[in-house]
């Protein structure tokens, strides 16, 4: 497995919003330390989306807004760029975690909210689809919030499938998880919006550090059974910063 990093997401300075926790200082630090220390996973440098990358998923009008805030969009460009990189690495058969911010599951055609910017996994999966190197998709969203965005931008390709998993604690939400994976579709690459939210001390309180690796060893196991085994993940929301190293490389050693 790679993981697709940038040093400019360690920057703090992009967002206007003086409550975007995504934006926090060091926030990505101890994710990217811990997958040093694990020191298995290679690192890819990406580039930013280009506009017409962004242009697949978002409206003329809603980019020229964000262009007008020359940090965000720096910042949410190249978040989309390591998402399409990691799809691109997917797509060749190496798996990938693109380690990114601004997130992306609640970027819609023409709006956004919680934190989000551009579409990230919807933009990757997007530009596959228009190269004709895949033709359906499913995408696991394990954040604790819906990835509305995702669902957004994805509407109009009945062949890429949404599943955000959920259950009232850990056992439960885990059962239902693997249910749903049992039953999944066979499809070209699985995508997964990969937010850490849902831990035990972080907004959804459910989740412990080796629940990640089982939901990460689930994903495995599903795109083990597909057969080509294309799989890319790519970072949302996970607010804890104490322990999102320990919970990234948790889910990786499941995913890789
Ligand atoms: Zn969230």
């Amino acid at each position: 497995m790679r993981v697709v990093f940038h040093e400019a997401f360690h920057a703090s300075d992009y967002s206007e919003d003086k409550y975007d926790n995504a934006a926090d200082p060091g926030r990505l630090a101890g994710i990217m330390e811990a997958l040093r220390v694990e020191g298995r996973y290679g690192v890819d440098v990406p580039a930013p989306a280009t506009r017409a990358d962004l242009l697949r998923g978002h409206s003329e009008a809603y980019v020229a807004d964000i262009e007008g805030k020359p940090k965000l969009f720096a910042m949410a460009s190249l978040a989309a760029g390591a998402a399409i990189h990691a799809a691109d690495l997917a797509v060749r058969g190496e798996s990938a975690f693109a380690c990114v911010r601004p997130p992306g599951h609640h970027a819609s055609r023409s709006s956004a909210w919680g934190h989000c910017t551009f579409s990230n996994v919807a933009l990757a999966l997007l530009k596959l689809r228009d190269a004709g190197l895949i033709r359906s998709a499913f995408v696991v969203d394990f954040d604790l919030h819906t990835g509305d965005g995702t669902i957004d931008v994805l509407r109009g390709w009945p062949e890429a499938q949404v599943f955000n998993p959920y259950g009232d604690n850990a056992a439960e939400y885990l059962r239902l998880f693997e249910q749903r994976l049992q039953a999944a579709p066979q499809v070209d690459i699985l995508a997964v919006s990969a937010g850490f939210d849902a831990y035990l001390h972080d907004l959804g309180r459910k989740l412990g550090t080796e629940d990640y690796f089982t939901i990460g060893r689930l994903l495995q196991a599903y795109a083990i059974r597909l057969g080509h085994q294309r799989r890319f993940a790519v970072m949302e929301g996970g607010y804890f910063i104490p322990d999102l190293g320990k919970n990234v490389l948790a889910f990786c050693r499941g995913f890789e």
